[in-house]
């Protein structure tokens, strides 16, 4: 991945090798998924959204198979694995519009867009999946109406 340490170590010139984010560490994949402040606030909410307790995400292979630490039935595992790829999707992507964009992205909206881009992208893409749009906000363990 183009990170600034990944970049530095092919001799690329750059200002600084530390995130740009947080300015706390140099950024690594590790640290812009896993350690970074946002990524810590992030994988919170996420894991609180879905009702998941005692499961911390450690490290990126850990949080790449996030579903394996995490006890759904299937198909709610299949849509819990969806939300932690789009989740790993737009910790990117915050990161590139916090380096790139004129303009800083707002904090505030990346977790509900995390909830709004996993329900568009599960709705499209899983045809035999029919997921209620408020439920999923709420309690996407309900939206299925499956008992856990
Ligand atoms: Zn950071």
């Amino acid at each position: 991945m183009p990170t600034r340490i990944n970049l530095d170590h092919r001799g690329i010139d750059l200002n600084s090798v530390r995130c740009p984010v947080c300015d706390e560490d140099v950024e690594t994949e590790e640290h812009i998924f896993v350690h970074c402040n946002l990524a810590r606030k992030i994988w919170k909410d996420v894991l609180l959204w879905w009702h998941v307790y005692n499961v911390n995400v450690l490290g990126l292979l850990e949080a790449i198979n996030l579903v394996d630490k995490v006890n759904l039935p299937p198909p709610l595992s299949t849509l819990f694995d969806a939300v932690v790829q789009t989740t790993l999707w737009f910790l990117w992507r915050y990161r590139n519009e916090f380096a790139f964009a004129p303009k800083r992205p707002n904090l505030d909206f990346l977790f509900n867009d995390i909830k709004l881009f996993s329900f568009n992208w599960i709705a499209n893409r899983h045809k035999n999946i029919s997921i209620n749009w408020i439920e999923w906000f709420d309690n996407p363990c309900n939206t299925l109406s499956i008992p856990l």
